[in-house]
């Protein structure tokens, strides 16, 4: 059984491995935010079943996709579950890999570029510029999820902040960052469908980037980039840029 990452989005992101172990497997469970090019690795014979969660919208339960893996990896079938980014970030890989490795069956895990780095790089940013931060800090922006999260201190840590699953709680991230005096003036990229051909982006700050999103009418899968180092996006919305040493 083969856990793979596919990478955000653009095939050209896959590993070599990615590819090989596609090209090994009978059965393809791929996630709904994996691009259906990856299909192209698979043999003519493999089948593909179509499984996957995505918030707010019409879902396979985590359940079934699991009792569905265990059954076709007791087969005897070299099965292979493909998801967006990295299995291991948020990506309930972990979930997944336990479920498998109770019943006794063999996992591997490939990794795939996650979000968190390869959309941010899609616009330009250097999610770890050693001028403007000292690292970057993966979040979720799920208002369930995130229900508890310190933005305080996320605010005060001096890290680039990416804000996975965010877009529709986009105005209380926001609050809570302005509430923890974050400054206002805080560069924030919002970037739907990063690296693929249909990406969209904003590019603002933290006190209009709310009202800037919604102008554009950017929708989710999206990701949240929030620090200074997004003084580097190239995009339509910001013609100079501005480099300056904040
Ligand atoms: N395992 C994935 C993340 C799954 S959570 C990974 O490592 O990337 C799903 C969230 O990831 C989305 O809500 C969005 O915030 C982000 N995301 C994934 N692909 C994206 C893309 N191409 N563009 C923008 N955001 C993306």
């Amino acid at each position: 059984m083969w856990l793979i990452g596919a990478g955000p989005g653009d095939v050209e992101l896959l590993t070599l491995k990615a590819v090989r172990a596609l090209g090994e497997a009978d059965v393809v469970l791929i996630d709904d935010l994996v691009n259906r090019e990856v299909l192209q690795f698979v043999k003519p014979a493999t089948r593909v079943i179509k499984a996957g969660k995505r918030g707010g919208s019409r879902s396979t339960p985590q359940p079934f996709i699991e009792r569905k893996m265990l059954q076709l990896a007791r087969g005897g079938l070299t099965v292979a579950r493909v998801k967006g980014g990295d299995p291991y970030v948020f990506g309930r890989g972990g979930e997944e890999v336990e479920t498998l490795c109770r019943a006794g069956i063999a996992v591997e895990v490939v990794n795939g570029i996650t979000a968190g780095v390869g959309v941010p790089a899609a616009l330009g940013i250097p999610v770890t510029h050693r001028d403007f931060c000292r690292g970057v800090t993966f979040v979720t922006g799920n208002a369930r999820a995130g229900a508890g999260i310190d933005w305080r201190s996320l605010a005060n840590s001096g890290t680039t902040l990416v804000i996975y699953m965010g877009l529709a709680n986009l105005a209380g991230i926001v609050s809570g960052l302005l509430d923890a005096d974050m400054a206002p003036s805080m560069p924030v990229a919002v970037v739907q469908n990063g690296t693929l051909s249909t990406q969209r982006s904003v590019v603002s700050q933290l006190d209009q980037v709310t009202e800037a999103v919604a102008r554009k009418g950017l929708i989710s899968p999206a990701l949240i980039v929030v620090g200074n180092v997004v003084r580097f996006a190239k995009c339509n919305e910001m013609q100079e840029v501005s480099r300056k040493r904040a």
